[in-house]
């Protein structure tokens, strides 16, 4: 199987199976030179296919380089809100009396434009959550997958058709999946293209209508994919923009009256108060909502160490372990653990830390100030409570006078931590790890499930019964052997769709899988007694 399913070209798979990955960081490097001349630039936001100025705008620089302005987001308000909702109801009917196939194909053309520019969206990310290479055009690939998977989705199921013939003679029935109007999509900083696009296309594709928006350190991506969907055709109203800030534009948006659904990824905190709003407000649609991990990996005796120290090395600092997957606490065998733990630091010390851009970087600068304030405290309340084995501090620039100002900080691991101290039951959302010796499989079972996530696990085993029993028992969305390129995180359209149990989300069907779309519909059940009438 390749990484991607879709008759995707260019994934660096491809690029390493062809001999042609040197051409790949040229051209990715020329991308990343081109488009810094677009940027300062002032962006409307988009509603009705208008652009819309606002009085008040943010600014957005780059992690890496925080002197670096990216651009001036238009802030939008409640006001902006409502003219938003109002083109999207607008828009509502016509869409969705769009045949499901002209539906389909228009998103199908949505991602060969994105493949064509794929390239450019990967170099942005650079600049705006400094994101690396690799991950930033498997991101894009991921984007492009959701379009066509999801596209093939509506075309195998005919439209969400069924035609459940006639129970009793003259009496025809058909069951079918209907919109339910206009959702609101509200999306995170951490993959701010593939998942706004994953979400906002399941939202249109099953014939609803959407207001959009993004983190608001991300808006330069999320006006990507409007570019994309414009050139592809979409009616106006029928998917709108609107930047600014959480509780001025994402609250708005989740109590109004004529908001019938959300699609949500982010913290467990905002996505269960959006679910609370929608029950308190006795909305009826869903909140289909993806939210946090805390995700655990167990090192059993029987494992190889070598992918074992690689799968949490990677998992855990990767993109700075800024992903809701990140690989976040490890169960490790006491007969392995000191061998393990001397490897993961050892390997640790030496991941480049460093611009986004550079092909050998690891880990990324933070988001915002906000991170990095977080990663202090909990790095001072590793060394008070804990022992800090490697990391612990932000990267002095004295030291490395290649970085510019910008968020960077050391991968940070640490031990003897209680299993149920704050620092190893809450999400982060940092490139820190906690390693904590067991003495059984069973006893890293037990800890792994106790914990109100259920995102991602990992488990490294070379021991078949090993395995067969943690599959069994471990409480987790996305389940992972032996995987070295990342203990817990990756996940491929189709093939692993992603998604949580327990706190980490709230509908227990997955992003990129065959239960997804049909989320965004209700079921008509429709009978005609008789000769007359289509069904
Ligand atoms: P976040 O702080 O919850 O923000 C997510 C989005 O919600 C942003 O657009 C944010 O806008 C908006 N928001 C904030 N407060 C709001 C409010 N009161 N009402 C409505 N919208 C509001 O999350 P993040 O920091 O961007 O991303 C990190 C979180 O996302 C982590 O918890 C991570 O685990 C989770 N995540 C989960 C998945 C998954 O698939 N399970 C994937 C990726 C990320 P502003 O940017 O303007 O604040
Ligand atoms: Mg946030």
């Amino acid at each position: 199987m390749t990484p991607s399913q879709f008759e995707n070209e260019l994934t660096i798979h491809e690029h390493t199976q062809a001999g042609t990955l040197d051409e790949f960081h040229r051209a990715y490097e020329a991308a990343v030179d081109d488009i810094r001349s677009d940027f300062g630039a002032t962006h409307p936001l988009r509603i009705d296919g208008d652009e819309i100025e606002t009085e008040e705008t943010f600014t957005v620089t780059n992690p890496g380089d925080t002197d670096q302005v990216l651009g001036e987001f238009a802030a939008g308000d409640e006001t902006h809100v409502d003219e938003a909702v109002a083109a999207a109801s607008d828009a509502y009917d016509e869409w969705k009396e769009t045949p499901w196939d002209e539906r389909a194909a228009l998103f199908r053309d949505a991602a060969d434009i994105i493949q064509d520019r794929k390239l450019e969206i990967t170099a942005l990310m650079a600049y705006e959550n400094a994101k690396t290479r690799n991950e930033a055009i498997a991101e894009v690939d991921e984007a492009i997958d959701f379009l066509r998977y999801y596209s093939s989705e509506l075309e195998r199921t005919e439209g969400y058709s069924a035609d459940t013939r006639e129970p009793t003679p003259g009496q025809r029935c058909v069951s079918d999946l209907q919109p339910y109007g206009v959702f609101g999509v509200v999306s995170p900083f951490n993959f701010p293209f593939a998942i706004l696009v994953g979400m906002t296309t399941g939202a249109l594709i099953t014939g609803n209508t959407a207001v959009v928006k993004p983190a608001s350190t991300t808006p330069l991506t999320a006006h990507a994919f409007f570019d994309v969907l414009a050139e592809a055709g979409i009616p106006d109203g029928v998917a709108n923009l609107v930047t600014g800030g959480g509780r001025a534009v994402g609250q708005p948006m989740i109590e109004h009256e004529d908001v019938a659904g959300f699609a949500f990824t982010g913290s467990r905190e905002v996505g269960l108060e959006i679910q609370r709003t929608f029950d308190e407000l006795d909305k009826r649609g869903p909140v289909i909502a993806e939210l946090g991990g805390k995700n655990p990996v167990i090192v059993s005796d029987s494992a190889d160490l070598s992918k074992a120290v690689s799968g949490v090395k990677f998992g855990a600092f990767s993109f700075s372990g800024q992903k809701c997957s990140a690989t976040s606490r490890v169960y490790v065998h006491e007969d392995v653990a000191d061998e393990f733990t001397e490897r993961l630091v050892a390997e640790t010390n030496d991941l480049s830390v460093g611009k986004p851009e550079n092909r050998e970087t690891v880990v990324s600068p933070l988001i915002d100030d906000s991170a990095i304030e977080r990663y202090d405290d909990i790095c001072d309340t590793a060394a008070a409570d804990g022992t800090v084995l490697t990391g612990g501090s932000r990267v002095d620039r004295d030291d490395r006078d290649d970085l510019p100002a910008g968020r960077y900080v050391e991968p940070t691991v640490v031990t003897d931590i209680p299993h149920d101290h704050a620092l190893a039951t809450d999400e982060h959302f940092l490139p820190f790890v906690t390693i904590h010796p067991v003495s059984s499989l069973e006893e890293g079972i037990t800890k792994a499930n106790d914990s109100e996530y259920g995102l991602c696990a990992g488990l490294f085993s070379e021991d078949e019964d090993e395995i067969n029993t943690w599959f069994d028992r471990i409480e987790s969305g996305m389940c992972y052997v032996n995987r070295e390129q990342s203990a817990t995180t990756g996940a491929l359209v189709d093939a692993q769709p992603f998604g949580g149990w327990k706190y980490s989300g709230t509908t227990g069907k997955f992003a990129g899988g065959p239960w997804y779309l049909q989320q965004f519909m209700r079921q008509q059940s429709r009978t005609v007694v008789g000769d007359v009438g289509q069904l």
